[in-house]
């Protein structure tokens, strides 16, 4: 079924009999490869000139395993606040992400060296507790069937203390959490909208009711969750589809038992959205007249404020005890 739905793979000659190569590529099921010197040979270019095509690379990371985590993104208090670039691109297809804007194409890229991001890991613990989103650019759940990444993460920060890791995710597995070390410290982080969003802008993405049933199975196994109202889009009927979204989170899922509640009108680096509109001038979400500001852009105030205020209200009403965060 993986093979399917990569039009290549493609290995870099230096990893090509690593044991987790040929590990993924079993999972995959794909014998053959394309045999290639680096990544960026195909990863810059390939889908790039094609963008129907996807293909899935298999690489080793030449750069940093570990990055600060950027402004736009919330750190929920955690001060020494990191992202994993162990997987590049993402299964889903949503019109908005901002990794539209900063890879060229659609491939997807796998670093098979998820060892080296422990080791790094280890050494900034040595210095201070350290919070990593290992999901920050991809969506690491809907791709365990291929890496078995979520696991090992788990297994990581249930082994190290000082540790802690927050996997976000669009995917609707109910199957994986059961079955997982389960740990206090990995925080299950699944981004809702409602399904006029989803239809229209997240392409390839799960409904709203089956990613309740993933965050419910999740909590259920015994891991933090974490709910994302985040980003939010703006269209014609906002008010309506969000109230009502936020009405079937709660009539289905027991808030009082979530973490933490994060919301977000939509922000993106200005160097992203320029990269975007150039690409997708169809794209109502790309050609939106934000505002920029310090050199990210965002909705004007009117409109941020009406959205965040909105569903903020609604929801220190359902979960009085829940933290709710936003990103300012
Ligand atoms: S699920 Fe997340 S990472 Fe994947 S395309 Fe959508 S916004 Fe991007």
């Amino acid at each position: 079924m993986w093979r399917a739905l990569f039009d290549n793979v493609y290995v870099e000659k230096g990893i090509a009999d690593d044991p987790e190569t040929k590990r993924i590529l079993e999972r995959i099921g794909c014998e053959e490869p394309g045999l290639i010197e680096h990544y960026k040979d195909v990863f810059d270019s390939g889908s790039v000139k094609s963008p129907e095509i996807r293909n899935l690379i298999l690489a080793k990371n030449p750069g940093k395993h570990l990055y600060e985590g950027a402004p736009v993104c919330q750190s929920f208090g955690n001060e020494h606040f990191y992202y994993s670039p162990g997987v590049m691109n993402c299964i889903y297809d949503c019109e908005y992400c901002f990794l539209k804007g900063m890879y060229p194409g659609s491939d997807i890229c796998i670093f098979t060296d998820l060892e080296e991001t422990f080791s790094e890991i280890d050494a900034l613990l040595e210095e201070h507790p350290v919070y990593v989103c290992a999901s920050y650019n991809t969506d690491l759940t809907a791709l365990e069937s291929i890496t078995g990444y979520v696991r090992r993460w788990c297994k990581k920060a249930a082994e190290t203390e000082g540790l802690s890791v927050e996997l976000r995710s669009k995917c609707a597995r109910t199957d994986i959490y059961g079955d997982l070390p389960v740990s206090d410290r990995v925080i299950f982080a699944f981004t809702l909208s409602p399904d006029e969003i989803r239809d229209r802008f997240e392409k390839g993405t799960p409904d709203l009711g089956a990613r309740i049933n993933a965050l419910n199975a999740a909590m259920n196994a015994g891991f933090p969750v974490r709910i994302c109202f985040d980003p939010m889009i703006y269209v014609r009927n906002w008010r309506e589809i969000y109230s009502a979204m936020v009405e079937k989170v709660a009539s289905e899922t027991d808030l009082s038992k979530v973490r933490d509640i994060s919301i977000g009108t939509f922000r993106i680096s200005d160097q992203y959205l320029k990269n975007m509109r150039k690409k997708f001038g169809e794209s109502a979400v790309a050609q939106y007249p934000y505002v920029n500001e310090n050199g990210y852009y965002r909705y004007p105030d009117v409109v941020r404020n009406a959205m965040e205020d909105q569903i903020k209200n609604l929801l220190t009403v359902k979960c009085p005890g829940t933290g709710i965060f936003d990103w300012e």
